[in-house]
């Protein structure tokens, strides 16, 4: 998608954190998080059990406040957003995709799909309704279009939520362990069929992941650990170093190779 400022990251965290409050306890959970994603880029987020990622990814989502920290995003300060423009920012540039699809049970797979975009308008339209149909297909599901949603597997409700994330043409997609839950084959192929979304349409996507052979295949492992980015290896960053023709030959180099 075309966006204002294409050259600059598409989101930028600063600092961020999130202590949640209730009356006995305080328990603080993000510790002063920076990073920034850049446009197009598809990158995994991994860190055990309790270590922040579905709290950070609710906040990237702008479904939750952080307490402190600065969130920027397409060149808006979301943190000082009112929760009416946080809806339309929302719903205009950020697309889900969770553990436990939350798909709606009692609708089709065509029904939940097209539910972001009529939501958006307050209405279903025909163009809903065939962009809809058109990422049905995308995804594999074509023959599945009717089906209510408890009559798919898991691997295709996961399918589901992909095309449903991707309903409004978000510049990010936020994935919170999407493959979690799914057997290695499904597996596979819900991540397969995201990077290929990612290289066809350059949408950004943040995964969290306990799968380390899945996170090896993205461009970029974010690693979160106690609430602080203790790693950010970017293979990206690497790519944007001189050729290996231009750098000193290493034992074994690049003429090896050639
Ligand atoms: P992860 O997704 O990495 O497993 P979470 O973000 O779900 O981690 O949780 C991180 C920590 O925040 C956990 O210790 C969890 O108990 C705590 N936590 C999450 N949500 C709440 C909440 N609403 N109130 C209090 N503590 C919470
Ligand atoms: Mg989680």
């Amino acid at each position: 998608m075309t966006v204002p400022g294409d050259d600059a990251p598409l989101l930028v965290v600063e600092d961020l954190r999130k202590t949640f409050v209730d009356r006995e306890f305080e328990t603080p959970v993000l510790k002063g998080v920076n990073f920034a994603l850049e446009r197009g880029e598809m990158v995994a987020m991994l860190g055990p059990s309790g270590s922040g990622k579905s709290t950070l990814l609710t906040i990237l989502g702008t479904l939750l406040a952080p307490s402190a920290g600065s969130l920027r995003m397409l060149d808006q300060e979301l943190t000082r957003l009112a929760e009416e423009q946080l809806a339309d920012f929302r719903n205009r540039y950020i697309g889900f995709i969770f553990q436990y699809h939350h798909l709606l049970p009692d609708f089709t797979a065509l029904e939940n799909v097209a539910f972001p975009h009529a939501g958006r308008l307050g209405r279903e339209t025909r163009v809903g309704r065939e962009r809809a149909a058109m990422l049905l297909e995308r995804v594999g599901l074509a023959d599945r279009m009717h089906y209510r949603a408890t009559r798919l597997s898991g691997g295709q409700k996961q399918r589901v939520a992909v095309a449903r994330a991707l309903m409004n043409e978000p510049a990010l997609v936020l994935a919170d362990e999407p493959t979690g839950n799914l057997d290695r084959d499904s597996a596979n192929q819900v991540f397969e069929l995201m990077q290929e979304i990612q290289r066809e349409t350059r949408t950004t996507f943040l995964i969290s992941t306990h799968d380390e052979e899945l996170a090896s295949r993205c461009e970029r492992r974010i690693r979160l650990r106690n609430g602080v980015v203790v790693r950010d290896d970017s293979t990206a960053g690497a790519r944007r170093q001189p050729p290996p023709a231009l750098q000193p030959s290493a034992p074994g180099g690049s003429e090896a190779r050639s």
